[in-house]
């Protein structure tokens, strides 16, 4: 069972499963709401402690599509954690309980900081992987 929670304790959730893919975006997008290393979790596997209704969904304008979940009280970037889809990202850093993968891609690397150095050799995209 791996465990989830934001930074204020407000909200909690548990994976019944282990995320099986890990990766780092680099986008403008991801970098400002703090959700720049994600794990892609099975919406099965999702089971909320609590603080549910403690989410909120932020809906960017377009051409942006994605939507950005985080903690109402302490901002916690939580990323697609409402999605009605059957699989979608959450942001890495709400988990608690250790992996057993890690960081499997960077994307957007081509908006990626000069002040942020990639020191792992998981593999490189300009977009999305291919
Ligand atoms: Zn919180």
């Amino acid at each position: 069972m791996i465990t989830g929670s934001c930074c204020c304790g407000a909200v909690e959730f548990q994976l019944k499963s282990a995320p099986s893919m890990m990766g780092t975006c680099h986008c403008s997008r991801c970098r400002k709401v703090g959700a720049s290393t994600i794990v892609f979790v099975k919406k099965a596997d999702l089971v909320w402690v609590k603080g549910q209704e403690q989410v909120t969904l932020y809906s960017p304008d377009a051409p942006y599509k994605y939507g950005r979940c985080f903690c109402k009280v302490c901002g916690t970037s939580l990323g697609e954690i409402l999605s009605d889809d059957d699989s979608f990202p959450i942001a890495a850093n709400a988990l608690d309980t250790p992996l057993p993968i890690q960081n499997q891609f960077h994307e957007f690397v081509s908006e990626k900081p000069d002040w942020l150095m990639i020191c792992d050799n998981a593999r490189q995209s300009d977009g999305h992987p291919s």
